[in-house]
């Protein structure tokens, strides 16, 4: 009999090999067991494992230890899965419990199963909020602190930095060096793409076709280094927000080679069926059901399966592994890839579960639409048309991304132009909680901000200007704050370029400066500054936001806490334009002054003031001269 205690890291399979009287040998094995441990003082006593290997369900579980108790044996078509219902005891101290697995009276294999103590602080941990701005990042692309692990024999695919859609070798070793520059940037938050293992045999360097939803992928490093980039994040003042998959899995998973159920898939065993991603489909009054299961159900790509969350063993093992990872590294939030494609009653599950462990947990959904009743549909305190309860804290807001860009690009008419992101600001109405959202001038799956404004340095600078003041929690993609892009191209493989420096041996370095041209140089500063001066602005964190109709290629805008006054104003005009301050005097108040966060001057705000063309001002508001 051996016994062994399974390590995260080392997913070690066990082998008892019986004799039967016919000499016929027969395998049992412990090849999976999920989650890899669990915590004590959870607010749920309830948890089930997955436990597969051959011949699994042949065997009988037991746990003599009082403080565990099996509360249901549940076996499914697969014999190879077995999944445990197990009872915690609310005083379950942390330790190593024995699983046995009998045939007849024999012990067979033994599983020793590890109970942690739960972080002190974690159910009450604060999350992403408005003082937050999150960094995002393409792992694989950010850079390479380790040589060493951008080749793996085990795994698929070697690294080639000459391929646009190969792996390049970026790694968390390269994030956690490079800390110390996202927090003097001003940064706070760092989202990274999904580190988990992507064994698939290409294109999977951007991590989101999982092949182990346990297992940080060799090639950017090791489950205990990615909590060590957490824990190191943290002392640099920098949260972790997970990028989690919901939807689908990479085909490579371990579970198409022996899976569990039946129904463990959409459309499993039938012909490729792809989801239309016709969203609208979901609270159409008019779609037919056949639209709607489509979506729902089918696959995103024909390389990611698409998993059926009615199935309750698959949602159980979906959300623990959620609450797996925010214990397990401690985050700061969750990110949540094609948030609407999964099942919605899960999704409802999921959000809940999630939010009762972590009540102050902040959960970003990703819902690609520009249009804000979709995207407000899945948001917490939504007072939705077919009385659906999501738990869900944040979305993406896709609709002002668009807005942003057609409002600065577009000639300004009754409908267009400024006109276009007052309306979406406008718009607020339908969500929950507008300043939750999370907002954005470019993401990993679209062109860069600098591309979609044609390169337009003026256009950049009020975009980022605009992006870090109005409501909502900023999310700035790697490589914008030195003019990354991507011209003359679309390709997500370019669009997610190597970040300079990165690389030994590169020749221009974005985190010295070396290399860089002047243009990017300013845009780099730009950056600090306004996002070291954010990090000081109560108003801007959780100040009201208030605006005016846009007029004459002017759009002022306000955000006030307490006794602090922002007060920020955009000149579009291809000229220097005059403004009147009388003409904003109900927010001005008595401010007789105003302080320019960027060039720190300060003058009167009693005459009329001369707007630079096509710019953002952001004035720090005064009752005297500071
Ligand atoms: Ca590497």
């Amino acid at each position: 009999m051996k016994t062994f205690t399974l390590s995260p890291l080392k997913l070690m399979s066990l082998f008892i090999v019986i004799f039967s009287g016919s000499l016929q040998a027969k395998n049992y094995t412990i090849d999976h067991l999920e989650p890899l441990s669990w915590w004590n003082k959870m607010q749920s006593n309830k948890l089930q494992l997955m436990i597969h290997g051959q011949d699994i369900s042949a065997l009988t579980p037991k746990i003599t230890h009082p403080d565990i108790t099996i509360v249901n044996v549940n076996k499914v078509t697969n014999g190879n899965y077995l999944f445990l219902d197990l009872q915690l005891a609310d005083t379950i101290k942390a330790g190593e419990y024995e699983i046995a697995f009998y045939r007849k009276n024999i012990k067979i294999l033994s599983h020793n199963y590890l109970i942690n103590d739960r972080n002190k602080n974690s159910a009450a941990a604060t999350s992403f909020n408005g003082k937050d701005v999150i960094y995002l990042l393409t792992p694989d692309r950010f850079a390479n602190g380790d040589v060493s692990n951008d080749n793996n024999k085990v795994l698929k695919e070697q690294s080639n930095r000459t391929k646009k859609g190969g792996r390049h070798g970026g790694d968390i070793q390269g994030i956690i060096n490079n800390l110390s520059y996202l927090k003097e940037m001003g940064f706070t938050q760092i989202w990274p793409n999904p580190m988990i293992e992507n064994n698939q045999a290409n294109y999977s360097y951007h991590g989101y076709s999982a092949t182990d939803f346990y297992k940080i992928d060799a090639r950017f490093g090791s489950n205990e280094l990615f909590k060590t980039l957490s824990k190191q994040a943290q002392l640099q003042g920098l949260g972790l927000i997970k990028d989690v998959v919901l939807n689908h899995i990479g085909d490579q998973h371990w579970w198409l080679k022996d899976l569990p159920t039946n129904d463990w898939l959409n459309f499993q065993d039938k012909t490729y069926t792809g989801t239309h991603h016709k969203r609208e489909s979901l609270h159409d009054p008019h779609a037919t059901e056949k639209d709607k299961t489509l979506f729902s159900d089918g696959w995103f790509v024909p390389s990611m399966p698409d998993l059926n969350q009615r199935n309750k063993y698959l949602s159980t093992y979906l959300i623990q592994n959620t609450l797996w990872w925010i214990e397990y590294a401690n985050l700061s939030g969750i990110r949540v890839d094609t948030y609407s494609y999964p099942d919605k009653d899960f999704l409802t599950d999921w959000t809940k579960r999630i939010t009762d462990e972590y009540p102050n947990i902040n959960i970003v959904g990703e819902e690609w639409t520009t249009n804000p009743a979709h995207v407000a549909y899945w948001q917490r305190g939504k007072k939705t048309h077919d009385n659906y309860v999501s738990y869900l804290p944040s979305v993406m807001d896709f609709p002002l991304q668009a807005s942003l860009i057609n409002g600065l690009k577009n000639q300004d008419s009754w409908s267009t132009g400024l006109i276009q992101l007052y309306q979406a600001i406008a718009n607020d109405f339908q969500y929950a909680d507008p300043y939750n959202l999370v907002t954005f001038a470019d993401n990993h799956d679209m062109s860069r901000i600098y591309t979609q404004l044609d390169e337009d340095f003026a256009l950049y600078k009020m975009v980022m200007s605009y992006l870090l003041t109005t409501r909502g929690i900023p999310q700035v993609f790697y490589g914008t704050e030195i003019l990354m892009s991507n011209a003359g191209t679309e390709d997500h493989g370019v669009i997610r370029t190597d970040f300079p420096g990165g690389w030994l041996g590169d020749t221009s370095n974005a985190f010295t400066g070396k290399g860089l041209t002047a243009k990017q140089l300013t845009a780099q500063q730009y950056m600090k500054k306004l996002l070291n001066w954010r990090k000081t602005s109560k108003a801007i964190h959780q100040g009201k936001l208030t605006h005016f109709a846009p007029n004459n290629g002017i759009y002022v805008y306000f955000r006030t806490f307490e006794t602090e006054t922002v007060m920020i104003v955009m000149n579009k005009n291809k000229e220097d334009t005059l403004i009147n301050t009388n003409d904003y005097q109900s927010l001005i108040n008595d401010n007789i002054f105003a302080t320019d966060v960027m060039t720190n001057e300060s003058f009167s705000l009693n005459q009329p003031i001369l707007l630079e063309k096509q710019s953002v001002k952001i004035w720090q508001l005064n009752k005297n001269v500071e």
